[in-house]
C-alpha cells in the first residue's frame, strides 16, 4: 500500500517531499502502537509542521473521503493509533513548540507533540509541574495524553488529563479550526472540551493544548511495604484509605514483576517477596510526617513484614524508576508482553487478582501484576512469545477472560489505555444497544463522515473478534446524525 500517484504530488505540495512518507520501512513502522498484538499498514504517513498544513492535509484528505488517523508518539496500549486499511497517518511530533508559560493563571500553552515530562521540566524550577505521570512520561506526547485521557501513578490523588487541561484547539475532520475551553474557568453549556479529551483521537486533531500547572509539594515521602501475600498488600490498599488518607500514590508490582525490574534495574526490592507496594506521600511539610507514622503503622498491621523509606531523592528516584520502567523491565523475563487495563472496585482486588493468576494458569501462561492499585486499576501483563502462534492465541485468550472477570466484579474495561481497537467489541458487554448508538451520535457530532480514527472505540457491524485490525473504517451511514449536526455551530470558535 501506498499513495496514488497524483495524491502524493498533492501532499508534497502542501508539505514538501521530505515529509511526505510511503515507503516500505516508514509503512512497517507505523503498522502499529504500543499493542503490537494487532497489526494494519497505512497508506502512508504525513508530517505536517504548522497548523496551517495541518489544515490543508485534512481538507484534500477529506475531499477524496480518506480516513486518517492522529498519531503522536505511538505507545498506545490499546491499539488507538493502528491504522485501518487504507488510513493516512498525520504524525504530529513536529508540534513540539511551548507557546506560552502563563505564571498569573498557572498554564502552559504547548503544541500536541511536547512530550509530557518535558512540560514538567519546563516548569520544575519555578516550584510547578505538570500533574498527570504516565509511566511512559518520558516518551508519550500530550495530545496523546489528552486524546487517552491518560492517568499514572499520581492521578489517585490529582485526578487524570481531563483534571488537566484547561483548553484545546483542535482541527476538525473537514479542516474546520475550533477552540474549546480557555484559561479562564469553565464555560456555560455542554462540555465540549470534557468530551474532546478521552475521545481517542475521533473528534478531531488536538493542535494546541492549555495545560494547567500545579504547585510542586512542599515534601514528600516515599514508602515501600514488602509483602508475603499479595492479599495484604491489596488489605493495606484498603485500609489506608478507610482511614481517609488519600495518599498521592500506591502502586503495587507482584513478584514476577519485581524479578524483572531487578534483573533489568537493581532497585533492591526483596527478590522472596511476594509483593511490595509503594505508598507516597506529599504536601506541606508539616503533619506530613504524622501522617507518615500512621501510614507505615497500617502497612505493618495489615500484613507488611517490613517498610522501608526512601531516606533521599536518590532513593525515592530509584524506587519511581523501578514502577515507571516495570513494563519495559518485563523484556528481561518473556519476549512479549500483552497488558490489560480493567478497573475494578478497590474491595475487589484480592479476589480478581487470585481469579486472574489462577487463568494464567489454565492456559499455561505467566501472568506479571503491575498496578495502580490505589485506583484499583489493574494492569497485568500476559507474558507470551509473538513467534508462537498458539501463545499469541492464548494471550488473546487470558486478556478476554481478565476484562470478563473485571466486567463481573462490578468493573470497566480501562482505567487509561482506552478502549482502541483493542476492546471496541467488548464496549457491547457494558452498554445497550441504545447506548452506544448514542455515544456515536455524539462522535458523529464532531466527525460525521467517521474519517477520522475509524474502527476505535465502539464495536464494528460485522468484525469478529480475530480481525480486529485491517477492516475497512466503518460506515456512520448507520447512525442518524442529522438532529445533533446542525448544532454544530454552537462550538466555540
Ligand atoms: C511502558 C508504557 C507505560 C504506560 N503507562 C501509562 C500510564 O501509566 N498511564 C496511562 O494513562 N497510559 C500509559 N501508557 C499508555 C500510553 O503511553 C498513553 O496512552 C499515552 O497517552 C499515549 O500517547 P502517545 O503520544 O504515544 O499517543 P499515540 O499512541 O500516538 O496515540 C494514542 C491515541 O491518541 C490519538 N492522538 C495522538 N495524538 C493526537 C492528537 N494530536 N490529536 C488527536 N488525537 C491524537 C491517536 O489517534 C490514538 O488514538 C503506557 C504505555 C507504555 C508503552
Amino acid at each position: 500500500m501506498s499513495f496514488e500517484k497524483n495524491l502524493r504530488e498533492e501532499f508534497v505540495r502542501l508539505l514538501g517531499k521530505d515529509w511526505v512518507k510511503d515507503d516500505p520501512v516508514t509503512l512497517y513502522t507505523y503498522r502499529c502502537d504500543g499493542l503490537t498484538l494487532y497489526t494494519a499498514p497505512p497508506m502512508g504517513v504525513l508530517f505536517p509542521g504548522t497548523v496551517q498544513e495541518l489544515v490543508s492535509v485534512v481538507k484534500l484528505l477529506h475531499q477524496h473521503k480518506i480516513s486518517f488517523i492522529a498519531r503522536g508518539a505511538g505507545t498506545g496500549l490499546s491499539g488507538g493509533a493502528i491504522p485501518q486499511e487504507g488510513s493516512v497517518i498525520i504524525e504530529m511530533a513536529r508540534f513540539k513548540t511551548v507557546h506560552e508559560i502563563d505564571w498569573v493563571n498557572r498554564s502552559i500553552t504547548v503544541g500536541p507533540g511536547v512530550i509530557n515530562l518535558h512540560i514538567t521540566e519546563h516548569v520544575h524550577s519555578h516550584g510547578y509541574h505538570y500533574a498527570p505521570d504516565p509511566s511512559s512520561q518520558k516518551a508519550c506526547t500530550i495530545g496523546g495524553n489528552v486524546a487517552e485521557n491518560s492517568g499514572g501513578p499520581h492521578t489517585l490523588k490529582y485526578g487524570v488529563t481531563v483534571n488537566h487541561v484547561l483548553g484545546v484547539e483542535i482541527v476538525l475532520p473537514d479542516g474546520e479550526l475550533v477552540t474549546l475551553g480557555g484559561k479562564h474557568l469553565g464555560m456555560p453549556g455542554p462540555d465540549f472540551l470534557g468530551l474532546v479529551t478521552g475521545s481517542e483521537g475521533t473528534f478531531g486533531i488536538i493542535t494546541k493544548i492549555i495545560c494547567r500547572l500545579t504547585p510542586n509539594p512542599e515534601k514528600a515521602v516515599t514508602l515501600l511495604g514488602i509483602y508475603k501475600s499479595v492479599h495484604d498488600a491489596c488489605e493495606s490498599v484498603s485500609s489506608i484509605i478507610r482511614h481517609g488518607i488519600i495518599p498521592a500514590a500506591m502502586e503495587m508490582l507482584d513478584k514476577i514483576t519485581i524479578s524483572a525490574v531487578e534483573k533489568a534495574l537493581k532497585p533492591g526490592f526483596p527478590l522472596d517477596a511476594e509483593a511490595v507496594l509503594i505508598v507516597e506521600l506529599d504536601g506541606l511539610a508539616d503533619g506530613l510526617e504524622a501522617e507518615a507514622e500512621i501510614v507505615e503503622k497500617i502497612l505493618l498491621e495489615t500484613g507488611a513484614t517490613k517498610v522501608n523509606r526512601a531516606k533521599d531523592e536518590t532513593e525515592r528516584a530509584i524506587i519511581w524508576r523501578a514502577r515507571k520502567e516495570a513494563f519495559g523491565a518485563i523484556g528481561q523475563i518473556s519476549p512479549s508482553y500483552y497488558v490489560q487495563d480493567g478497573v475494578i472496585p478497590r474491595s475487589k482486588l484480592p479476589q480478581v487478582l487470585d481469579e486472574i493468576s489462577a487463568i494464567g494458569k489454565k492456559h499455561g501462561l505467566t501472568v506479571a501484576n503491575v498496578f495502580h492499585a490505589g485506583d484499583g486499576n489493574l494492569h497485568p501483563l500476559i507474558l507470551y512469545d509473538y513467534e508462537n502462534p498458539e501463545e499469541v492465541e492464548k494471550s488473546h485468550k487470558i486478556g478476554e477472560e481478565i476484562l470478563s472477570a473485571c466486567i463481573r466484579h462490578g468493573g470497566t474495561l480501562s482505567g487509561e489505555h482506552g478502549i482502541g481497537i483493542e476492546k471496541a467489541e467488548w464496549m457491547s458487554a457494558l452498554y445497550s444497544q441504545h447506548s452506544l448508538d448514542n455515544m456515536q451520535n455524539v462522535r458523529a457530532f464532531f466527525n460525521p463522515e467517521n474519517l477520522l480514527n475509524p474502527g476505535k472505540l465502539f464495536p464494528q457491524p460485522g468484525r469478529c473478534a480475530e480481525s480486529k485490525a485491517g477492516t475497512p473504517p466503518a460506515n456512520a451511514a448507520t447512525i442518524d446524525n442529522s438532529k445533533i449536526v446542525a448544532a454544530k455551530s454552537g462550538i466555540a470558535v
